[in-house]
């Protein structure tokens, strides 16, 4: 098998397994207790975010959720603090992201969507013209899971805070994290959304990191675990895998990466009509393309006949082809049919690369008959 849907979800590291076993299976104590093996686990649990912390730069805190949909509802949800204001969020957001601004507008706020560029970046002179002082509360995705389009934080938070100096700043950093450069610091977000399962960690961990001096609202009240910012008993083999996962993700080679891509994108150059959904900040880790005239669900499915995993987009909108990101990028029907997403991990090898490349290149031909 060669799998090339890593930005749907990566394969755990063996240490992140190990890990996580180990808590399963004999240090399963509740955190909260107050023996000294509960003890001992809760003071795991602050090791991994002092951890991830680091990784994200300091001035702020990470709080774990169940996965970063949550991370982002929890955003959306609590991160407005004046019901009066606007909401500007673009165009770009992955569906946990775009589907909190919809339930917004059917609540009555106004929510302002910013345009997308054609290469999938947020169009910065539509950005100014949403933002006013009455915005509350903005949201831009760091990196797209679509097309990998990588935004540039930094210059929106600035542009964002001199026109509106209380709005809160979210970014949804799933694609982001051990990947690009990410220190919400310099960035100067206020809260900053990440997820385990895209960097060789499980699934079902998350986590919202948020600034220093600012108090969320909790989604979730009870036990007042996370320091009564997010009850529920914490995931602690999912922490400390994510903390280990983060490590050892930071250890592998962008550079390895950033040669697959190049190889991939220049055999598949050679295809007709193929254009590429990218642009000059792009993820390495992505590469999302569209051949018009074909059917990517069924190259999909005759690729994973051969064994060749890729996907189709967002894995999440995979059911429903409509494909909302492409289509504020301007691509016409045609093209968000013929559409495909490749994503890379640390796994797969050169020859990979080639064998999928050759195969891919096959059944568009037979699909096309040339
Ligand atoms: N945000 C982005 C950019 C994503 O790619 C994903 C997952 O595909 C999510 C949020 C949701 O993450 P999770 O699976 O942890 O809920």
């Amino acid at each position: 098998m060669i799998y090339l849907d890593n930005a749907a979800t990566t394969k755990p590291f063996d240490s992140v397994t190990a890990v996580i076993e180990k808590y399963y299976k004999e240090l399963y104590f509740n955190p909260s207790a107050l023996y000294s093996s509960a003890v001992n686990v809760a003071s795991q649990i602050e090791n991994a975010r002092h951890h991830i912390n680091a990784e994200l730069g300091g001035g702020g805190n990470i709080f774990f959720t169940s996965c970063a949909t949550e991370s982002n509802a929890w955003a959306y949800n609590s991160g407005i603090k004046n019901k009066k204001g606007n909401i500007v969020v673009s165009m770009g957001e992955h569906a946990s992201g775009y589907e909190n601004a919809k339930v917004l507008i059917s609540k009555g706020y106004d929510v302002r969507f910013v345009k997308l560029q054609s290469d999938g970046r947020i169009d910065y002179s539509d950005f100014v013209k949403r933002v006013d002082e009455n915005t509350t509360f903005i949201s831009v995705i760091h990196c797209s899971n679509e097309t990998g389009a990588i935004n540039d934080i930094k210059q929106l938070v600035t542009t964002a805070k001199s026109i509106a100096p209380k709005a809160i700043f979210h970014s949804d950093g799933v694609q982001a994290l051990g990947k690009i450069e990410v220190n919400c610091n310099s960035l100067g977000v206020d809260l900053y959304s990440v997820s385990a399962h895209k960097i060789g960690g499980v699934k079902g961990i998350g986590g919202l990191w948020i600034k220093n001096g600012i108090r969320l609202t909790p989604l979730l009240c009870g036990g007042g675990q996370e320091a009564g910012a997010r009850s529920g008993t914490e995931n602690t083999a999912g922490i400390v895998g994510f903390a280990e996962a983060l490590a050892v993700f930071k250890k592998t080679s962008s550079q390895k990466i950033c040669e697959l891509r190049e190889n991939m994108k220049s055999a598949l150059s050679h295809i007709q009509l193929i254009e590429f959904n990218d642009c000059e900040q792009n993820s390495p880790y992505i590469l999302s393309f569209s051949v018009p005239g074909v059917k990517s669900e069924i190259i999909q499915r005759l690729l994973s006949e051969k064994g060749i995993l890729l996907g189709l987009g967002s894995a999440c909108a995979s059911r429903h082809r409509n494909n909302r990101i492409l289509e504020a990028m301007g691509r016409t029907m045609p093209h968000i049919e013929g559409s495909m997403r490749i994503s890379f991990s640390h796994e797969n090898t050169n020859e990979d690369i080639k064998i999928a490349a050759n195969a891919i290149n096959d059944c568009i031909r037979d699909f096309r008959g040339f």
